[in-house]
């Protein structure tokens, strides 16, 4: 489902209506990279709530988003739970705040909604764990697998060949 009607709602003030639905989920792209959700459909609860000043939009879901590692770029999962609430006053009066975005006349576009939800909920850098260690900027080989460092490296085995040499003297 991309999108809800709510026409045949007809809710009246103090009334609710819940739905469990099967959101449509679309890639997301964040610092360039592309993120897939998997699955890309996800059960999620809809609820309408009508008040007398207006209308509550509540979209609760789980989604698991499969990406590169910012810092390694090795297969990152990550695993984002999502409430999200919109409102809209049944006279908003030219005030963006009391209009609900996502709402053009009956239809509700739960696609771009979701889409939204995500980005917000999304921390800056996804990571496969934590403490990812990343790629070395040198040599660009994995720190995770081989952790190293090469300045101190180098100077070390110099060092250490100085020394073995200082022994055989
Ligand atoms: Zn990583
Ligand atoms: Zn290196």
């Amino acid at each position: 489902m991309k999108s809800f009607n709510l026409r045949q709602l007809k809710l009246r003030p103090g009334e609710e209506h819940r739905d469990e639905i099967q959101l449509d989920l679309e890639p997301f792209e964040l610092g360039g990279e592309r993120y897939l959700p998997v699955p890309d459909t996800v059960p999620a609860e809809l609820a309408v709530t009508k008040a007398t000043t207006g209308t509550v939009f509540r979209l609760g879901f789980t989604t698991r988003l499969h990406g590169p590692c910012y810092r390694c770029l090795e297969d990152a999962v990550l695993e984002v739970p999502i409430a999200a609430r919109e409102y809209q006053a049944t006279d908003p009066e030219g005030s963006d705040e009391l209009r609900n975005p996502y709402l053009d006349a009956d239809n509700l576009d739960l696609a771009l909604w979701a889409r939204d939800a995500v980005a917000l909920a999304l921390p800056d850098k996804i990571l496969c764990r934590a403490d990812c260690a990343g790629l070395c900027p040198v040599c660009g080989k994995d720190l995770n697998e081989e952790p190293h460092t090469h300045d101190e490296a180098t100077t070390d085995s110099r060092w250490s060949a100085l020394e073995s040499l200082r022994e055989q003297l």
